[in-house]
């Protein structure tokens, strides 16, 4: 790299507490700062406007209309103007929504300064610029999202629109590292407690929690069987529990075949859709093949609508009374 002011070769220094390039012979210093972008929610009759990637990266996804902002216009014509390019729609800005930094780029750190905005031309809609498709879309229908700001941005409009379920399924985080094992007597408090994320439990009564508690002191080998995923990252946030799920799992020996019930999964809400019930489904299945066990059955009408999703994601079919083949 040569320095953009006198072209002489630049050199790593340490300049305020961080390792930058700067020039031996002008005392040029290159600081990388983020690049400001902006992005907008175009709602419409409470649906939003999305627009499908034409490009790399995220090529094929969806996401929010959104680009940088030049160096001769105001964030919000900015924004009035990528909506345009991007949609063919006109915009009035309602207001500022938020501001999000994306420092692990792509390429690039940036920041995108977010506003919710309504169309005065919504017949308008279509690709522009270097988008595929566009499209409103309702709360319950939003495709996968491109980025983590824009994931984060649909996030927190759909939580104010009271759909906490879809919140949950639009973030993506990554994996924790979880250990998943054998419940012991000292998790029962833990488990009972997470019973109360069942969209059936959510106002658990104290009958239901001395039953619950009845059924865990005689789980193990040959009745209902529990295991629990535990991630250090939880302890530390909870100070007391490191336990994020369960998963719970009854086996029905019959006079010709051995049937599995997956009787309960609850993962901790903030670790969902980060693949902890992916590994507490695992131990579920190999646990029901070692006990011979020829099917894994489930109740999917009692799983909440993103628990659902998760289920026929993972093999479940249809139907009120869901299976999975084990061989
Ligand atoms: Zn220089």
């Amino acid at each position: 790299m040569h320095c953009q002011r006198c072209g002489a070769a630049l050199q790593e220094t340490i300049v305020d507490g961080r390792a930058r390039l700067s020039c031996p012979s002008c005392g040029y210093i290159q600081y990388v700062n983020p690049v400001p972008g902006v992005g907008v929610l175009v709602e419409h009759e409470g649906k939003l406007a999305l627009i499908r990637r034409g490009h790399a990266p995220h090529k094929g996804d969806w996401a929010l209309p959104a680009g940088f902002i030049e160096a001769d216009e105001s964030v919000e014509q900015a924004a009035v103007r990528e909506t345009r390019e991007e949609t063919h729609l006109d915009v009035e800005l309602i207001e500022l929504f938020g501001v999000y930094s994306f420092p692990e780029g792509p390429p690039r750190s940036g920041l995108i300064i977010f506003y919710r905005a309504r169309p005065t031309n919504p017949a308008a809609l279509q690709a522009g610029d270097d988008a595929v498709d566009a499209r409103f879309f309702a709360p319950h229908e939003l495709p996968v999202i491109a980025f983590r700001t824009h994931r984060e941005v649909l996030a927190r409009w759909l939580q104010e629109r009271h759909e906490p379920e879809l919140a949950e399924a639009t973030v993506g985080h990554p994996p924790p590292e979880v250990t998943v094992r054998a419940a012991e007597p000292r998790d029962h408090y833990r488990i009972v407690e997470l019973m109360s994320h069942m969209p059936a439990r959510t106002r658990m009564s104290d009958i239901a929690r001395a039953r619950a508690f009845a059924r865990l002191r005689e789980s193990g080998p040959g009745a209902i069987e529990v295991w629990v995923a535990e991630s250090e990252e939880y302890r530390q946030a909870s100070g007391w529990t490191a336990i994020i799920g369960f998963v719970a799992v009854a086996h029905l020996d019959g006079l010709n075949e051995t049937r599995a019930w997956l009787d309960a999964m609850v993962v901790e809400p903030d670790y969902r859709r980060r693949g902890v019930g992916g590994a507490l489904f695992d131990i579920a299945t190999r646990r029901a093949r070692e006990r011979g066990a020829s099917q894994l059955l489930l109740d999917i009408t009692r799983a909440s609508p993103s628990a659902q999703e998760f289920y026929r994601a993972i093999g479940f079919d249809g139907g009120d009374v869901s299976r999975i083949r084990l061989r």
